[in-house]
């Protein structure tokens, strides 16, 4: 790279991109745990402590499923809490449930 506008425009992009992936990395840290009377998450059942799950309005829960162990959970199974796919900007509890649980691929 001989041409040092080029060399700043690459550098510069380059830079620009790691701190936008810092800040979203930060912004997932940040995020405030999903409660139980958001709408949505009313509106899908969730739990935060999937055995208080009501087994009579949701039969299809079973204990082994949690949040930790969903498709849509975006944290490793064992952080305590992560951002999931279905509620953006917030994070559900590993031991979390809801009506959209959906076995880890
Ligand atoms: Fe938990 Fe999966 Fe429901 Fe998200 S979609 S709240 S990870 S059970």
């Amino acid at each position: 790279m001989r041409n040092p506008s080029r060399r700043v425009f690459v550098m510069t992009v380059m830079a620009g991109g790691s701190a936008l992936t810092a800040t979203r990395v930060s912004a997932q840290a940040a995020a405030p745990a999903l409660a139980e009377t958001d709408p949505q998450a009313a509106a899908l059942g969730y739990k935060a402590d999937g055995s208080k799950v009501d087994k009579a309005k949701y039969p299809q829960h079973v204990a082994t499923q949690v949040c930790s162990g969903c498709n849509f959970y975006q944290g490793k199974p064992t952080e305590p809490t992560a951002p999931c796919q279905l509620f953006a900007g917030k994070k559900v509890v590993a031991k979390g449930w809801c009506t959209a649980w959906a076995k880890k691929a």
